[in-house]
C-alpha cells in the first residue's frame, strides 16, 4: 500500500463518488481510497469557479509513500505524546476564563496530572444562550451572560472562523482543530481553507468540551470571578476568588480584552502592561446577496454556502485600514460588556444562510498619537472606555449608532435603509464625527478604495463602535512565559494582547503554559 499527495480541481457540482472515480480513472488505479487534506474556493476567474482540492490517495498500485507533514495520524502521535506528560501531580493549577485561552490550557494540564480548578465569571452556556436572546428582546442587558461574558468566552456566540494570521502555531493549531473535532465539529474542518463552525456547533460543542474536563476530574464553577491576588516575593501567593482566598501553585489567566475590572486588578497589582498597537472603528453590512454578485458574477453557487470578502486598503500610511471577521450570511450582535458601553460584533450560524453580510472595517494606530509618547497603559484603558461609553451616550440605549457608507463618505444625511440584521434597532448618527478625525480620514480612504475592490461595497451601512478587534494593551512576559517578575503567573490569549481569534488564543495558551506540561 502506497500514498500520494496530488492536487485536483473540482467542479462545484461534483459529487465524492463522481471526483473519485474521475481520480481513479486519470490515476489508473483499480482499488484506491482518499482524504481530503486541503479544500478551498477558486473564485479568481468568474466564469470558472471550482473547488481545488490537495488530495491523499491511498492505493495497492501505488509504490511510493508520500505523507503530508502535518497529516492526522502524525497530530494523533504528538497527542499520545502530551497525555504521557507524567502521572498525577500534587500541585494545584487554577485556570481563570472559559474561552479558548483557559480552555486548552485546563485540557493539557490536566493530561499532565495537575489538580486543575478552571472557573468563569459568567453562566454556564445554556443559561447564557437564553440571557442572550432575552437582551435581544428587550434591550435589557445581562452582566453574567452576554457576548463576551459566559462559558466558551466572546467567541461561543460567533461564526466561530478557524483562520488564523499567527506564525508558527501549526503543532497547536492541530491540538486545538482535533479537540473541536472530538467535540462535535463538522469533519470538513480538518480540511477547508476557510473553515468555520457557526454558533450552533459552538453551543454543543461547548457543552461537550465541558463534560469532558468534567469527567477528567477537573474542578470547574461558574459565577466565579478571580477578583484579586496577593503577590509576594516575585510569586501569586494566593487569589481572591468571589471574596474568598484560595491558594494554587500556578495560575493562568485567560481573561479575554473585553473585562476592564481584571485589566485593572492587574494593574493595580503591579503587572506589566505597555501599549500597543490596536484597531478602532464600525462594522459594515451588506445584503449578502450583493456580496455573492461581487465576488461569484452571481447571487448563488451550489454547495457553496455564501461568499466571503477580505479587504485592505494598502494605500494608507501608519493608518492601515482593513476588514476584519467577516461573517458571511450572519448577523451584527450588541457585543457590549457592560451595560454603560455600545459594542458591536458579528456572528452567524454554520448554514451561513442570513439575508446579510458583515465584517468589521477598522483602522490602526498606536495609543501614543492621542496620548501623547510613551502613555501609561491605566490611561490607554481609560482612553478606550471613554470611547466605549461615548457610543453609549449616542442613543441612549442598545440600538446601534449607524449611517450609510454613502453619508460616511460625503460626510452628510442620507437615510439608512430600514431592514438590517441588528437585533435592537438602529439610530441614525454622523459616525464620520465620533471618532478622532486621522481615524476617520484613514477609513474614509479605506471606504472609498473598498469600494473600488467590491462592487457595491458602497450600498452598505455602518454600525458603531467596533473596537474588539484587537487588545489595547500588551504584558510583558518574561522568558519562561510567565508574567515579568510573577514566576507563577500565565497571563494567555487576548486578554494578553499577543493573541487574537479563537485558535491564535487557544495556541497561545497552549504554548504559554507549555513549560508546565510538556
Ligand atoms: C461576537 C464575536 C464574534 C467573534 N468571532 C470570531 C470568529 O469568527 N473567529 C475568531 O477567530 N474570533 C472571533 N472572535 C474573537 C474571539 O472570540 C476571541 O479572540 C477569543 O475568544 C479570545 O479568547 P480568550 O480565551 O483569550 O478570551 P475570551 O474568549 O474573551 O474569554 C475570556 C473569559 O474570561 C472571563 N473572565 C474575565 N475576567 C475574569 C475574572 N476575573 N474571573 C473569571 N472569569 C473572567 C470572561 O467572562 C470570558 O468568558 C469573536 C468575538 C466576538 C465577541
Amino acid at each position: 500500500m502506497g500514498n500520494r499527495i496530488l492536487t485536483h480541481k473540482i467542479s462545484l457540482e461534483a459529487l465524492d463518488a463522481q471526483w473519485q472515480r474521475d481520480l481513479k480513472r486519470k490515476l489508473k488505479l483499480k482499488e484506491a481510497s482518499f482524504v481530503i487534506l486541503q479544500k478551498s474556493l477558486d473564485a479568481r476567474k468568474k466564469n470558472q469557479i471550482h473547488w481545488q482540492m490537495q488530495i491523499l490517495v491511498h492505493s495497492p498500485e501505488i509504490t511510493t509513500e508520500e505523507w503530508k507533514q502535518e497529516s492526522r495520524q502524525l497530530l494523533e502521535d504528538r497527542l499520545e505524546n502530551f497525555r504521557s506528560a507524567g502521572g498525577a501531580k500534587q500541585e494545584k493549577v487554577l485556570v481563570v476564563g472559559s474561552g479558548p485561552a483557559g480552555l486548552f490550557p485546563a485540557l493539557a494540564l490536566n493530561r499532565a496530572g495537575y489538580q486543575v480548578t478552571w472557573i468563569e465569571r459568567g453562566q454556564p452556556v445554556e443559561e447564557r444562550r437564553d440571557s442572550i436572546a432575552r437582551f435581544e428582546q428587550t434591550g435589557r442587558f445581562e452582566a453574567l451572560g452576554n457576548y463576551a461574558t459566559g462559558e466558551g468566552g466572546a467567541g461561543t456566540f460567533s461564526d466561530g472562523k478557524l483562520t488564523s494570521r499567527s506564525k508558527g502555531i501549526s503543532r497547536e493549531k492541530e491540538f486545538i482543530i482535533n479537540r473541536y473535532l472530538k467535540a462535535g465539529a463538522p469533519q470538513e474542518i480538518a480540511w477547508l481553507n476557510h473553515p468555520h463552525l457557526g454558533s450552533d456547533n459552538l453551543f454543543s460543542m461547548t457543552q461537550n468540551l465541558r463534560r469532558e474536563l468534567q469527567e477528567a476530574g477537573v474542578d470547574i464553577r461558574f459565577r466565579t470571578t478571580l477578583e484579586d491576588m496577593i503577590i509576594k516575593q516575585g510569586k501569586v501567593q494566593s487569589c481572591i476568588i468571589n471574596g474568598q482566598e484560595e491558594t494554587y501553585g500556578r495560575v493562568v489567566l485567560a481573561p479575554g480584552h473585553s473585562h476592564y475590572p481584571t485589566y485593572r486588578m492587574l494593574l493595580n497589582r503591579g503587572i506589566l502592561f505597555r501599549p500597543k498597537v490596536f484597531a478602532l472603528g464600525f462594522r459594515a453590512e451588506h445584503p449578502q446577496s450583493l456580496i455573492n454578485l461581487a465576488q461569484w458574477g452571481r447571487e448563488s453557487l451550489p454547495g457553496v454556502k455564501a461568499a466571503e470578502y477580505r479587504l485592505t486598503d494598502k494605500s494608507q500610511g501608519t493608518h492601515r485600514v482593513y476588514s476584519f471577521c467577516m461573517c458571511p450570511g450572519g448577523q451584527v450582535v450588541p457585543a457590549a460588556p457592560s451595560e454603560d458601553v455600545n459594542i458591536v460584533n458579528g456572528m452567524s450560524l454554520y448554514r451561513r444562510d442570513g439575508r446579510f453580510a458583515n465584517a468589521a472595517v477598522v483602522c490602526s494606530f498606536h495609543p501614543s498619537e492621542y496620548l501623547g509618547p510613551d502613555p501609561d497603559a491605566g490611561a490607554v484603558l481609560s482612553w478606550l472606555e471613554g470611547l466605549e461609553r461615548h457610543f453609549k451616550t449616542l442613543t441612549g440605549d442598545f440600538r446601534a449608532p449607524a449611517c450609510s457608507i454613502k453619508a460616511f463618505l460625503a460626510q452628510t444625511g442620507s437615510p439608512l435603509p430600514r431592514e438590517t440584521s441588528y437585533p435592537l434597532g438602529l439610530k441614525e448618527t454622523d459616525l464620520w464625527n465620533q471618532l478622532p478625525a486621522p481615524i476617520i480620514r484613514a477609513i474614509r480612504d479605506g471606504l472609498y478604495s473598498f469600494s473600488s475592490m467590491l462592487r457595491g461595497y458602497e450600498e452598505g451601512i455602518l454600525l458603531g463602535l467596533e473596537s474588539k478587534s484587537s487588545a489595547p494593551l500588551q504584558l510583558v512576559r518574561g522568558p519562561s512565559g510567565a508574567a515579568e517578575g510573577v514566576e507563577n503567573l500565565f497571563i494567555t490569549g487576548e486578554g494578553s494582547g499577543w493573541a487574537g481569534g479563537i485558535i491564535s488564543s487557544g495556541a497561545d495558551g497552549l504554548r504559554n503554559t507549555a513549560s508546565l506540561w510538556e
